[in-house]
């Protein structure tokens, strides 16, 4: 990547000559007692300074002094003793001010409580959802000054003030935990819109809001017992973070001869056959030449990330956390970085997104039951496996012996693999992928087929925004997947918010989620229940969710034709029920008779004694 340095480096940074320390301020009482600054300032560790804070629990045990004079790194121990207060870092003749806040309230119960399969999680990029303060679209200041809602690769002008007018709209729908593509700030020059090129980990991207809107947030997420996730990425910076254009030292990044981009092949991490280079190749190559590989190996980046994850699920409220590209990071990094987030918040659900294509595969990057050399720690995964070679086939294709729905039940027969697939997060589309309206040739009966297994499967549902409201788009390029949700900004012709703005179409599928959203948050079969499966037969999958209180049939009929439903032939689970009730329209119906469901259709029951 010399190239690209000899390019981009320098170009448009300024270092201020107030000294920034990272993180900029940290809580008493923390488990982990031990801290470590990054302070950036012109030459501020010039001739290796001796640095001192006078604080009562509060103790220096380490000053490093980097390649680069520009920083210095100082490790502390605060004392389980140390009261919240502000104290002076002292460095020769410079002084800077810090401050030890009190540990948020409510830890455990009121944030970092975790994402289970009772939550319905929607997933937004906040930049196409709704703009709900147009004095921020543009900042003076920042390089990607575009703002044009008519190309899919400018700013549009949405932020979390727009979020949060529409938290009624989530609620009512059934949604209790908001996944929002990162917040944090990219100053880059453009295709800023997603959010993945940090270049200040401690700054909240000021076109969405900055910290304080952030902060509002999170506090009226948790006033309406809703949870909060954040999107992280370890693996990469953008090409213009203040530590890719003025590096700590020289080993902060991952640098080849001539650039060197990752594979994107997941199998060499795991694959006994693969070749060391190629195994380099995945985990140090650059994700893309704007966004750098991090070096986890070095203990300061290292620390410098998980101390910012840390941060963040404090500072923010967080409940939930998204791991981005989580393959490309080293894998023992990851694993460190988990067991510090979960040794300081128990609770938190930690999911990776794993767009790989194999259930092996995604397994050896979740908590699993093969036997390998490597051993991931991490709870959960975005599971793309029930997507590609489950449900997509299940209503696209025509069944066959491994065609059609017998994929759906051939990929979910591997949840052997997982430690507990429960905790993976199932979806039909997100950011990166084809609308699945626009998946299943805009098919009514198919969406409404996919919707109500996402809603009735094993794990955490993931809607992603507008697919309640049938937004299609196929990714040729991905902006197409990422297009404004019509009503979200004040000048719109049309509000989908409302169910006014939307077509009877639109209202059908919208009433089928949010009456399955909601029934669902009360079903302990679907929450907490276990799955048992029937084989498929004739494009007919049965499945059900059942615990000692609740049995739930979901009868999947994926071929042409109508299809009777004997009762008797499942009778591992329908015994003793004489009746059911049909959740989603409310009728009921006796289990002494066949059933006749309709092509292309998804029948949930509640089974009654
Ligand atoms: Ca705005």
């Amino acid at each position: 990547m010399r190239l690209v340095f000899i390019l981009f480096v320098g170009i448009g940074f300024t270092l201020s000559a107030q000294p920034q320390v990272y993180p900029p301020h940290w809580w008493v009482a923390m488990k982990n007692p031990t801290l470590q600054l990054m302070i950036h300032g012109p030459d501020i560790g010039k001739g290796k300074p001796s640095v001192s804070i006078k604080y009562p629990g509060v103790q220096v045990n380490n000053v490093h002094y980097p390649e680069n004079d520009n920083y210095l790194f100082v490790d502390l121990t605060i004392s389980p003793k140390a009261t919240p207060g502000k104290f002076t870092i002292t460095i020769q003749n410079t002084t800077i001010d810090y401050v030890l806040k009190p540990r948020r309230n409510g830890n455990g119960t009121e944030f970092a409580q975790g994402i289970t399969s009772a939550d319905l999680v929607y997933l937004l990029m906040p930049d196409r959802f709704s703009n709900g303060d147009r004095s921020n679209d543009r900042m003076p200041g920042l390089r990607d000054q575009s703002l044009n809602r008519d190309s899919i690769f400018h700013r549009h002008g949405g932020d979390l003030q727009g979020v949060i007018n529409h938290l009624d709209y989530l609620q009512d729908l059934g949604v209790t935990a908001l996944w929002m593509t990162p917040v944090i700030q990219n100053d880059m020059p453009n295709r800023t819109e997603h959010g993945y090129a940090f270049t200040n980990h401690y700054k909240i991207e000021p076109r969405l809001g900055g910290e304080e809107q952030y902060k509002k947030l999170g506090y009226e997420l948790h006033r309406r017992g809703m949870k909060l996730i954040q999107d992280a990425v370890y693996n990469h910076v953008g090409l213009y973070h203040f530590t890719v254009q003025d590096k700590p030292m020289n080993d902060w990044l991952h640098e080849w001869p001539a650039y060197t981009n990752t594979t994107y092949k997941d199998q060499t991490l795991f694959d006994s056959y693969a070749a060391a280079s190629d195994r380099k190749k995945m985990t140090d190559g650059w994700f893309t030449p704007m966004m750098p590989d991090l070096n986890h190996n070095n203990p300061f980046v290292a620390n410098y990330l998980i101390q910012h994850a840390i941060y963040c699920v404090e500072e923010f409220a967080v409940d939930g956390w998204r791991i981005d590209t989580y393959f490309y990071n080293d894998l023992e990094f990851m694993n460190r970085c988990n067991k510090a987030l979960l040794d300081e918040y128990p609770k938190l659900t930690l999911f990776g997104e794993t767009w790989v294509h194999g259930t092996v595969n995604q397994s050896f990057f979740a908590e699993n039951n093969l036997t390998v050399k490597f051993k991931s720690n991490l709870p959960g995964v975005t599971d793309f496996q029930t997507l590609f070679y489950g449900i997509q086939a299940a209503v696209n294709e025509k069944f066959g012996w491994t065609e059609g729905v017998n994929k759906l039940y051939q990929t979910l027969s591997n949840d052997i693999l997982y430690k507990d697939p429960m905790k993976n997060v199932i979806f039909l589309d997100n950011h990166d992928l084809n609308r699945f309206f626009s998946v299943v040739g805009e098919d009514i009966n198919k969406i409404k087929v996919a919707f109500t297994w996402l809603l009735t499967c094993r794990g955490i549902p993931q809607l992603y925004y507008g697919g309640e409201i049938l937004m299609t788009g196929i990714t040729n390029p991905d902006g197409w997947v990422r297009l404004d949700f019509p009503g979200g900004w004040p000048d719109d012709k049309v509000n989908k918010f409302t169910a006014e703005g939307r077509t009877n179409q639109e209202n059908e599928v919208f009433n089928l989620i949010r009456t399955l959203a909601n029934y669902r948050k009360k079903s302990s079969a679907i929450t907490t229940g276990k799955f048992m499966h029937y084989l498929p037969v004739d494009g007919v999958y049965v499945y059900f969710r059942y615990d000692h209180t609740q049995t739930i049939m979901c009868i999947m009929n994926t071929s042409d034709k109508d299809q009777l439903i004997d009762f008797t032939k499942y009778s591992e689970r329908t015994t003793g029920f004489a009746k059911a009730t049909n959740v989603l329209s409310g009728e009921n119906l006796t289990t002494s008779s066949p059933l006749t469901t309709k092509p292309m259709s998804l029948v949930v029951l509640e089974l009654i004694k």
